[in-house]
């Protein structure tokens, strides 16, 4: 049986739940399979992030090229990319391999408060990242920082998409997750022409760390079957609702989304 493989460009988170671990977990949940080229190393648990460490800009590209040269993915996922080098690194490697199905992870910061992404690489990711990717999926807190502009409104949102699509991104998920619109949650998908909606009930939990980097995880695995985007966003949508629901419970902070779900 053929397998489609799915490239991960990402961190390491040592807890489990989010990063490296979160992207290859759901891969495989998902029937495809995952490769990795870490971005740095943390230190981490539950209760959050004890240290960062970069790998060096020569260990990053070596893992992608390695990979490129004998396991071309069907599609990549970006996640942590801490600083406008690496930023900068990827970008030129997606454009020398002619990747095109691009799912970014604009992580920016840590539940817990700690900095993912330096402060000064927002603007890289916008000019360089951000117009060769396929799919970008902010939380609100990070759409905000992208476009410069509340999104609390749906309408707001809208405008927000929008905005990320003409700055190159050719499809737009934002995640509802922060909002405040009760006990529903809307992710809003943007495809240059067409919004489409997508609905879940919230469940109350602190158990959430890792949603982010699951969700374009599954994302970035549907599109590797070749699942249309629309799909892949209802199958991640699904994906992310039940390993929310059935969460582990695990550690004394915020504990991982379950990826068995
Ligand atoms: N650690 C790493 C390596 C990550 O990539 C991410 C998120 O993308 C996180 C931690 C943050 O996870 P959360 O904010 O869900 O706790």
């Amino acid at each position: 049986m053929k397998y489609a493989r799915a490239l991960t460009i990402a961190g390491s988170d040592s807890g489990g739940g989010a990063g490296i671990q979160a992207d290859l977990k759901t891969f495989q949940e998902l029937g495809v399979f995952g490769m990795s080229a870490l971005t740095a190393v943390t230190a981490q648990n539950t209760l959050g992030v004890h240290g960062v460490y970069p790998m060096s800009l020569e260990a990053l590209e070596n893992q992608i090229d390695a990979v490129a040269a004998d396991l071309p993915p069907a599609a990549i996922k970006t996640g942590m990319l801490f600083n406008s080098d690496m930023i900068e690194l990827v970008a030129r490697k997606v454009k020398e391999y002619d990747w095109n199905q691009v799912v970014i992870d604009p992580v920016m910061v840590a539940k817990g408060g700690q900095s993912l992404l330096q402060e000064e690489a927002v603007e890289a990711l916008i000019e360089q990242l951000l117009p060769l990717s396929y799919v970008i999926t902010p939380n609100l807190p990070e759409a905000e920082a992208l476009v410069g502009m509340s999104v609390q409104t749906i309408e707001d949102r809208k405008l927000a998409a929008k905005k990320l699509h003409q700055k190159g991104a050719r499809h737009v998920v934002i995640k509802g997750g922060h909002g405040k619109e009760g006990d529903q949650v809307i992710d809003l998908l943007f495809d240059g022409e067409n919004f489409t909606e997508f609905e879940s009930q919230r469940i109350q939990t602190k158990h959430t760390h890792g949603t982010g980097c699951t969700y374009a995880a599954a994302i970035t695995a549907e599109i590797a079957k070749g699942k249309s985007v629309k799909d892949a966003v209802n199958t991640a949508k699904q994906f992310i609702q039940a390993a929310i629901e059935h969460t582990l419970e695990f550690g004394e902070g915020h504990g991982p989304t379950n990826h068995w779900a």
